[in-house]
């Protein structure tokens, strides 16, 4: 049976992942003891990649020693972490994406009267550096149903803001709900536009497929969101390499696409597409 395959064009790292990852090589040829606060990014064969060129996963400044060069990855840490590591004698390589950091000093900044509605995920770790450039009170929230269990004051004005890797569609929908109930609030635009393009294209190309391919990380936030975005309008698998493929569930279908999340490294792309048309 031919089997149309149709993939996206935007797959692959985006530029975020990309410079943190060059960044990385780079500091990899100057240093050999290098360690990262927290995953470089949410793929574990990229990490399993580096792991074996022995670059460290570190969970807090205390595991430091003073020979280790820190890199910091790309979703950014919290402003009292990096206060904590540029007080340490050590060599920091900084690879937050320029993305984050926008969303970070535009929270400092509009925070200084307002408090601050922010849509992501609390256990992200750019989520938690967002928080902690607020200068003031922080809602959090995850979802438009769960801001409507919050309480909110209409004699405030409220900055409201985004994890970077949020829906477009459902952070429209949050503003329309606070025009509704009187909220006042100024939107800061920190949606980036990398996974704003790859979340429509993901949609556009599920409307026409059986089946849609999510590869890439299970612990990555963005790769989730296509996954669920996808499987609003087609049936979906999300896989992390060519070896979650089953044979007799591909062969159900005649019309496949694929996207990817941020942090899915091309080669594994390749290998997914390979496999699906290896398979009759
Ligand atoms: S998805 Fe956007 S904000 Fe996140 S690392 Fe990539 S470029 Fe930066």
């Amino acid at each position: 049976m031919t089997r149309e395959i149709l993939l996206a064009s935007k797959t692959g790292f985006c530029l975020g992942v990309d410079l943190a990852l060059k960044k990385l090589d780079l500091a990899l040829t100057q240093s050999k003891k290098l360690a990262t606060l927290g995953p470089i990014i949410h793929n574990p064969q990229v990490l399993d990649k580096y792991a074996q060129k022995g670059v460290k996963i570190i969970s807090s400044p205390q595991e430091i020693t003073d020979e280790d060069t820190v890199l910091i990855r790309a979703h950014g840490l919290p402003a009292y972490l990096e206060a904590e590591l540029k007080n340490k004698n050590i060599n920091i390589v900084d690879a937050t994406c320029p993305k984050v950091k926008k969303a970070q000093i535009l929270i400092a900044k509009n925070t200084q009267t307002n408090p601050l509605l922010l849509y992501g995920e609390k256990k992200h770790p750019e989520v938690k550096g967002l928080i902690s450039y607020a200068q003031n009170e922080v809602l959090l929230f995850e979802s438009l149903e769960e801001l409507k269990s919050l309480t909110l004051n209409t004699s405030l004005t409220y900055t409201l803001a985004s994890q970077t890797t949020q829906d477009q569609h459902e952070f429209e929908e949050i503003q329309s709900y606070l025009k509704n109930k009187k909220i006042q609030f100024k939107t800061l635009n920190t949606i980036c536009n990398a996974t704003e393009e790859r979340q429509q294209e993901a949609l556009k190309i599920a409307k026409e497929v059986e089946l849609m391919i999510v590869i890439g990380g299970k612990m990555s936030g963005n790769t989730r969101r296509l996954a669920k975005l996808v499987s609003q309008v087609t049936s979906h698998i999300h896989i992390e390499t060519k070896e979650e493929l089953l044979e007799q569930e591909i062969k159900k279908y005649k019309k496949i696409g694929i996207t990817a999340g941020a942090s899915t490294p091309k080669e594994i792309i390749e290998e997914v597409i390979a496999k699906l048309k290896s398979i009759s």
